[in-house]
């Protein structure tokens, strides 16, 4: 396969963080490759390093060892400026606390990204259809504090995608909201990825969010332990005993080590 087809590669990435007189080692040698048009789930307890894989991949934060591809194109070598623009290209980023300017209106916030890498004609030909895919046309002149918790998430995701970016990262983005606007949250990514072709990696500790992605790898302790289909399991409850018999086996093993 062509690096295109791959539009995300972590190879050999670690990642340590300094936690007073301790080391904590986030991420261990994580070799993952995310197809184009996949729909990838990364699931893990608190404190596996799902944020920091999805940082790493978003070049948020750079490995101390090992590499990240972004549609061919390596990160690692990349001064903080390259970095930034590539990501406002490439990359649309979800995150559980929506990040909202409080001051701007949801348009100014939605056209942000946009304005700052000077498609903003661009952006606004493309903002009607977003905002009726979205459902926020009404609601577009208002601030994010006059906005429901489901109508700040979808905000902040058109604004994930108002650069059309190929990949949109999304880091535990129903932990918000409640399980009505989370369903149709996990919908719209379904649908982003099925109709639109984007490649999509989502980070969650929720079976029923899991369960709308095509693949799922599992993080413990900074390692992937396990990644497997959805396509055989017929609901979230299968998913989850599945998922828990993962994680407890792992353990079986590590006692036994
Ligand atoms: P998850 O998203 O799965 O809950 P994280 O990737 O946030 O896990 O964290 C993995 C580990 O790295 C945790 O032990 C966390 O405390 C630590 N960690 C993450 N970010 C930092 C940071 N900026 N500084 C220090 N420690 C961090
Ligand atoms: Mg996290």
């Amino acid at each position: 396969m062509s690096e295109k087809n791959i539009p995300v590669r972590v190879e050999n990435a670690s990642k340590r963080f300094r936690q007073g007189d301790t080391v904590v080692e986030a991420l261990k040698e994580v070799t993952l490759d995310v197809a184009e048009g996949e729909f990838l789930t990364v699931m893990g307890a608190s404190g596996s390093g799902k944020s920091t894989l999805l940082h790493l991949i978003a070049g948020l934060t750079r490995p101390d060892a090992g590499s990240i591809s972004i549609n061919g194109e390596i990160l690692t070598g990349m001064s903080d400026r390259r970095l930034t623009m590539f990501r406002r290209r490439h990359i649309g980023i979800i995150f559980q606390s929506f990040n909202l300017i409080p001051t701007l209106t949801a348009r100014d916030n939605i056209l942000l990204p946009a304005a700052s890498d000077g498609r903003i004609l661009e952006a606004e030909k493309a903002l009607p259809s977003l905002l009726s895919r979205l459902d926020l046309e009404n609601r577009i002149s208002h601030r994010p504090d006059a906005l429901s918790g489901g109508e700040q998430q979808r905000a902040a995701i058109a604004r994930a995608l108002i650069n059309q970016p190929a990949i949109v990262l999304a880091d535990e983005p129903t932990g918000s909201l409640d399980s009505v606007n989370g369903q149709n949250l996990c919908k719209l990514l379904r649908e982003m990825c099925d109709k639109d072709g984007r490649t999509i990696i989502l980070v969650t500790h929720e079976p029923s969010v899991a369960i709308w992605s095509k693949r799922i790898v599992v993080l413990k302790d900074g390692r992937i332990i396990s990644s497997f289909e959805t396509s055989g399991f017929k609901d979230s409850h299968s998913l989850a005993s599945h998922y828990q018999g993962i994680v407890e086996s792992d353990k079986r093993n590590g006692a036994a080590a």
